[in-house]
């Protein structure tokens, strides 16, 4: 991956800035301290949180890769920026579950903790101005988003993600709970894994801490205040770090 000028700002969210290069087919995604929860209700600034989840998000994407699975990454170019394929996102928040937690426990009658054998599959669509409303197969349809086969990849990636994700935690004594990826078409129209795979997006409990408010290593510890955040996520890194290999770098 040769070097890269940067252009203009394309896209701007809560948790990233995406700009155009001097080259058509990427995009340099810079990974913000900027923490938001529930909806934007709540916001902070974290500092060192952007590159410990662009650091983490390149060596999984990498992982994902080594597995088969595509993703929109091409190599990390500084501490907390990354290079990506340019693609149209689906604004389609897909989330694997496999431990009932967070909004499933607050919507059905399931307690916390229960393991989930298989995965839940669960899809919302991204819209803010709706509040990421929860999704029926027959409205996503309605959406007109994804044909019948594409909505298929859909799930069958997802599942593929988290079989990979949850043995790769598993063996570095994280219990994978669930996580939320975002899929885009690439240029040539494949559904790719795009987006961040980071303690942001996955619930990351720690296998040797026993059932207390510790062994969260995610975002809840900024959703219910319990202090620790940066440091939590320093040591999700150490752990995928110790795991995997350096992360292509962009020369
Ligand atoms: P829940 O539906 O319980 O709120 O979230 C399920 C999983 O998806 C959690 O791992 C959570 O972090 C992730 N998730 C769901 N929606 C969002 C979102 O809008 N932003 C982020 N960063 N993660 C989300």
């Amino acid at each position: 991956m040769t070097a890269t000028t940067l252009g203009s700002l394309l896209y701007e969210g809560k948790a990233k800035r995406v700009f155009a290069t001097d080259q058509s087919d990427v995009v340099a995604v810079e990974y913000k301290d900027d923490a938001t929860a529930f909806n934007a209700l709540k916001k902070a600034q974290l500092v060192g949180k952007g590159e410990l989840n662009c650091q983490i998000s390149a060596r999984l994407f990498e992982l994902l890769e080594r597995n088969g699975i595509p993703t929109h990454y091409r190599a990390l170019q500084k501490a907390n920026w990354m290079l990506v394929r340019p693609m149209r996102i689906v604004p389609v928040e897909v989330v694997v579950r496999n431990t009932a937690f967070g909004s499933l426990c607050k919507q059905m009658p399931i307690e916390p903790g229960t393991p989930l054998d298989p995965p839940l599959l669960d899809l919302y669509y991204k819209d803010d101005a709706y509040g990421d409303p929860l999704l029926t197969d027959a409205r996503l349809e309605r959406l007109a988003l994804l044909s019948a086969d594409q909505r298929r990849e859909m799930g069958r990636l997802a599942m593929a993600v988290n079989t990979c994700l949850r043995s790769f935690f598993a063996d570095i004594g994280l219990q994978l709970v669930d996580f939320k990826i975002e899929l885009g078409f690439s240029a040539e129209g494949e559904l790719v894994v795009a987006d961040e795979i980071s303690p942001d997006t996955c619930r990351l409990w720690d296998l040797k801490v026993g059932d207390s408010s510790d062994r969260i290593l995610d975002k809840d510890r900024f959703r219910q205040d319990l202090g620790g955040v940066v440091e939590a996520y320093g040591e999700v890194l150490k752990r995928v770090q110790g795991a995997c290999p350096p992360p292509r770098l962009c020369k």
